[in-house]
C-alpha cells in the first residue's frame, strides 16, 4: 500500500494566542495568560514523531498547495471568506467566528494552506500516485459553516476538498466519515440537501456545539437519508467505537457504494483529551482505520483520504496519529507506551448503554438506498 502524507510547517504558525484554554487573559475576571487549547503541540509532535520513528520512509511526501479562493467559495460564501482575509492582513488578526476561534495576522494564508493539502491529497488519491493519504493539516475544519467559521475551524477543509473532486475530478458520490469526538456539523450543514454526499459522525452526545449531532438530523429534501449521526454516550472505548463502526458507519459505506471516502480524523475521542471524555485507545484508532480501508477496499478500489481535526493531549495523540499512518502504510515501528495503561481501564468493552445508543442510529440505515 503506498500512503501519501501532507505536512508543513506554517501549520505549526497558525496561532490562537494566549487564551487560558478558550478563554482570553483578563485579570479583572481572574483569567490568567495560558495557551489556547488548539495550539501547534499535538500536530507538530505527531509528524515529529513520524520523522523519528523511521515511519516517515515509508510515506510518498506530497506536496502542500494553497487552495485558491475559488476553491474555498465552492463551499463558503464570498463574504465569509473576504472577512477571513481582511483580519487576517491586521496586525492582531481576528476570529473565525465564534469569538473562541482567533487567528493571528496571515491566518488566512494558513487556512487556505491547509483546506489544499486537503485537496491535493485527494489529488493524489483519485489520480492514482497513491492508494489513500493523511492530510496532517491545521486549522482543522469540519465545524466550519458556509457564512461562518466556528470551534477552531476557519474554512472547512474536508468539505472543500469534496466539492473539488466533484467538480474537478470527476468523482460523484462521496461519504464523510467523521470521528472527531465533537459533532461534524460544519460538514453536514454543508451537503444536508445532497444526496451524493453521505455525512456520517461518530461523536460524543451533546459535547460541542451542543444540541447538535441529534438522530434527527438526517438530511433534508433530496439528501434526507445521507447525514447519518451516532451519538455515543461519554466513556465509550474502543468496543463502543467497534460496535460503532460495524452496526452504522460500514453498513452505510457499504450501501451507499461512495467513490471516495473522506475521514475527518480526531484524535480527541482519546482516552486521555481534554476536550473529550471518550476512552479510544492507540489501538482503537488503528482498528477505526484498518475498518475504514476494509470497506474502502471493497466499495472504492481503497480510496480514503484522511484529513486531521481535533487532537488536544501533546503527549498521547502523536502515538495515535502513529498507528493510523502504520496502518494507511502497512508498517510497523515504535510501540506506543500509554497503551498497557489505557487499554486497562474499565469499560473499554460494549457498554449496554453505548449498545442501545448504536442500534437507535443503524435504524437510519434504510434510508440509504442501497447501489
Ligand atoms: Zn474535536
Amino acid at each position: 500500500m503506498t500512503t501519501g502524507y501532507l505536512y508543513h510547517e506554517l501549520f505549526g504558525w497558525h496561532d490562537p494566542g494566549n487564551q487560558a484554554g478558550l478563554f482570553p487573559p483578563d485579570p479583572r475576571r481572574g483569567v490568567q495568560p495560558l495557551r489556547h487549547f488548539e495550539n501547534a503541540d499535538t500536530k507538530r509532535r505527531i509528524h515529529e514523531l513520524v520523522v523519528v520513528s523511521g515511519l516517515i520512509d515509508e510515506l510518498v511526501r506530497i506536496p502542500a498547495r494553497p487552495a485558491t479562493q475559488e476553491e474555498i467559495r465552492r463551499v463558503h460564501h464570498r463574504e465569509h471568506v473576504a472577512r477571513i482575509r481582511a483580519e487576517s492582513e491586521r496586525p492582531s488578526g481576528g476570529d473565525a467566528g465564534d469569538g473562541i476561534s482567533p487567528f493571528g495576522s496571515g491566518g488566512f494564508e494558513i487556512a487556505a494552506l491547509a483546506a489544499g493539502a486537503v485537496l491535493a491529497a485527494v489529488e493524489a488519491v483519485c489520480d492514482g500516485r497513491v492508494d489513500n493519504a493523511y492530510a496532517l493539516v491545521r486549522p482543522p475544519g469540519h465545524h466550519a459553516l458556509p457564512a461562518n467559521g466556528m470551534g477552531f475551524c476557519l474554512f472547512n477543509n474536508v468539505a472543500i476538498a469534496v466539492r473539488h473532486a466533484q467538480k474537478v475530478l470527476g468523482v460523484r458520490r462521496v461519504a464523510v466519515l467523521d470521528w472527531d469526538v465533537h459533532h461534524g456539523n460544519g460538514t453536514q450543514a454543508v451537503f444536508y440537501s445532497d444526496p451524493d454526499v453521505l455525512t456520517i459522525s461518530i461523536h460524543q452526545d451533546n459535547v460541542f456545539p451542543v444540541d447538535s449531532g441529534g438522530l434527527d438530523e438526517r438530511g433534508a429534501g433530496p439528501g434526507l437519508g445521507y447525514a447519518l449521526n451516532v451519538p455515543l454516550p461519554p466513556g465509550t472505548g474502543d468496543g463502543g467505537y467497534r460496535y460503532a463502526m460495524e452496526t452504522v458507519c460500514l453498513p452505510a459505506i457499504r450501501r451507499f457504494r461512495p467513490e471516495l471516502i473522506l475521514v475527518a480524523c480526531g484524535f480527541d475521542a482519546g482516552a486521555m483529551d481534554p476536550l473529550g471524555r471518550q476512552m479510544v485507545t492507540s489501538d482503537g484508532f488503528r482498528e477505526l482505520t484498518a475498518l475504514t480501508l476494509q470497506a474502502a477496499a471493497e466499495v472504492c478500489d481503497g480510496r480514503v483520504v484522511l484529513a486531521h481535526e481535533g487532537g488536544y493531549n501533546p503527549a498521547f495523540v502523536p502515538f495515535c496519529g502513529l498507528a493510523v499512518l502504520e496502518t494507511l502504510c502497512g508498517a510497523k515501528t515504535v510501540d506506543d507506551p500509554f497503551l498497557p495503561l489505557v487499554a486497562a481501564m474499565a469499560g473499554q468493552e460494549l457498554q449496554p448503554a453505548q449498545r442501545e445508543a448504536i442500534d437507535r442510529a443503524a435504524q437510519a440505515l434504510a434510508d440509504i438506498e442501497t447501489r
